[in-house]
């Protein structure tokens, strides 16, 4: 599997480009999208994600148009956005529940084992009654991994992470993404450099809008 993006371009209302003809080859695994803030992650992300319309370009993952068939990338892709939103005051397996019928599992009983499968992947289950509100930054991080798998994504955008988890919670953190990104197209935009190193097979840095560079961690390495 293969995520092909080619000549995407945004330009918003005030004059900025954020995205200038950027083109990249995405394969199965962990990718890292490194760059300064400002440099145009979350607005390809979210492009990715269809939460936002490019001006121009395509992306293609496999056979899927993912920026016009917006009806299938949202029931089957994951995005973990930088920030979620607040939380209700539920508790994890019925947030999650919820979530999951609204991607489309309609048949109770299955949606029963599926929130038990994923409370116990990502290591929630003991804490599944517990309000989402009241859990920790890298708790809420794990629930929303958790969310992201419902519908088996081919696809799972991770924006900015690990922002305010301490270093145990991060390791967890990406110990899990690690795992999940063995058979799917996992992209990880991030600003720390010491994350893509680590995590990801290949890479890209992006700095105001453009494509600086695209391989693998080691040649970026070689080539700074
Ligand atoms: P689009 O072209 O996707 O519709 P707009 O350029 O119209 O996006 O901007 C959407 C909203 O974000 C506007 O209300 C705008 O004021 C606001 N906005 C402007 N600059 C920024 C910025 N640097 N970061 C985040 N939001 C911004
Ligand atoms: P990053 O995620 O790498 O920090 P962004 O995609 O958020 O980068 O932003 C890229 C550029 O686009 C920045 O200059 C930012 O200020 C600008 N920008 C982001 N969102 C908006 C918006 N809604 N309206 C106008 N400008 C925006």
């Amino acid at each position: 599997m293969e995520l092909v993006i080619q000549n995407l371009s945004k330009t918003y209302a005030n004059g900025v480009r954020a995205l200038d003809n950027v083109s990249l080859t995405i394969p199965t695994g962990m990718y890292g999208l490194l760059g300064q803030n400002g440099a145009g992650k979350s607005t390809l992300m979210r492009t990715l994600a269809t939460l936002q319309d490019a001006d121009s370009g395509t992306a293609m993952l496999d056979d899927l148009d993912v920026l016009n068939q917006k009806e299938t990338v949202r029931r089957t892709l994951g995005y973990l956005p930088q920030e979620f939103g607040v939380y209700p005051r539920v508790s994890a397996s019925e947030l999650l529940d919820h979530f999951a019928m609204l991607k489309g599992v309609i048949n109770g009983k299955q949606r029963a084992q599926l929130v038990e499968a994923l409370l116990h992947r990502v290591n929630l289950w003991d804490v599944r009654k517990k309000a989402v509100s009241s859990y920790s930054g890298g708790m809420k991080q794990r629930f929303g991994i958790a969310q992201a798998l419902i519908g088996e994504p081919k696809l799972i955008i991770v924006d900015e992470p690990t922002a305010g988890l301490d270093p145990g919670e991060r390791n967890r953190f990406y110990n899990l993404l690690s795992e999940i990104g063995e058979n799917v197209v996992v992209i990880l935009s991030t600003h720390i450099v010491q994350d893509v190193m680590e995590l990801c097979n290949n890479m890209a840095i992006i700095h105001q809008g453009r494509v600086l560079f695209g391989g693998t961690p080691q040649a970026a390495v070689n080539g700074l």
